[in-house]
């Protein structure tokens, strides 16, 4: 879920920021307005989608994962991940570590020892402020067999820790909120101050397609943000560029606020969208970030046609 690659650049190649590091990486964010520890539940980086726009490296895995997903039929898609295979194989996370981890680097944060590390140094006053655990990292967190109890784990963290103005944070691309054992999880993270910032690309099939390559149903997809909606914290995320010399049509636009409203129309207490572009390299080369007015004025349609809060986060 690299939604906000520009702010982990610092770390998203470096996960080990202290020696053996291995779950846990600080960001500061530009969406967070601070410090932000991201936690990567995805070792093998795996996915069930395929954004032409990511910036994970699969390396090696990819022409895996790519003809994985070019076969997977929707029910596998949206039960299982993507290769259908087991995280335990090599995959699995240890949670005393992922907490340990989360810990420490909150301490580190919270009495300014972060910042005396080079990396970290030049961070303005203002943003030396720990705002949020977000579960991002290098695949769908919610694909990881052991979600739940990492939700258990960085909510006890967060009681232990005895900060009430820290969020709990999962990024996601809404493919399995309605799920019951991550609704049960997804209860429990927003009874600990917790939002889901749910990733929407596209107002219609054909263009969520061509951009996050997923055999997942588009209304799979716009279901579940609306059963989000009506019952957690939300966010809706929509990545913007120009894929192949072309970003949105203003009809395609439109449709994708008509179903931004529809959520709404339905009962869903969406709290705000976040329209981003292409910040570093992509998956694809042909995914090229839009200009900054570019952006300006889908802001501007999304929030005419919806009435939402609409934040920007340009390429620069
Ligand atoms: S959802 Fe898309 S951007 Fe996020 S990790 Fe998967 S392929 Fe990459």
């Amino acid at each position: 879920m690299t939604f906000d690659e520009n702010e982990r650049v610092p770390t998203q190649y470096h996960p080990s920021w202290f020696e053996g590091y291995r779950y846990v990486y600080p960001v500061v964010s530009r969406r967070s307005r601070g410090v932000s520890l991201g936690v990567n539940l995805s070792p093998t980086k795996l996915c069930n989608f395929r954004c032409v726009y990511c910036q994970v490296d699969r390396g090696e895995n990819r022409a895996e994962i790519d003809r994985a997903i070019a076969t997977t039929v929707p029910e596998q898609a949206s039960s299982r991940d993507v290769l259908g295979r087991s995280h335990s194989c090599g995959g699995m996370v240890d949670l005393d570590v992922l907490e340990s981890e989360i810990l420490r680097l909150a301490r580190a944060s919270l009495d300014g020892e972060l910042f005396k590390v080079e990396r970290f140094a030049a961070v303005e006053r203002s943003k030396r402020v720990l705002r949020d655990f977000a579960f991002s990292g290098d695949g769908e967190p919610t694909l990881a067999p052991q979600f739940p109890e990492a939700v258990s784990r960085l909510a006890d963290a967060r009681r232990r820790l005895g900060y009430d103005p820290l969020k709990l944070v999962l990024i996601t691309n809404a493919t399995r909120l309605e799920r019951p054992e991550i609704a049960r999880a997804l209860d429990e993270l927003c009874a600990s101050n917790g939002e889901i910032w749910a990733k929407l690309d596209a107002g219609d099939p054909e263009w969520l397609r061509a951009v996050d390559r997923t055999a997942i149903p588009f209304e799979t997809i716009v279901r579940n943000i609306e059963f989000a909606a009506k019952r957690w914290r939300v966010k809706i995320q929509t990545a913007l560029f120009s894929w192949r010399g072309a970003g949105p049509t203003d009809e395609q636009f439109l449709r994708y606020c008509r179903r931004v409203r529809e959520i709404m129309e339905a009962g869903g207490q969406v709290e705000a969208a976040q329209l981003y572009t292409v910040a570093r390299e992509p998956a694809e080369p042909d995914a090229r970030p839009l200009p900054n007015d570019v952006m300006d004025r889908y802001a501007e349609v999304l929030r005419r046609e919806t009435g939402l809060s609409v934040e920007v986060f340009y390429s620069r």
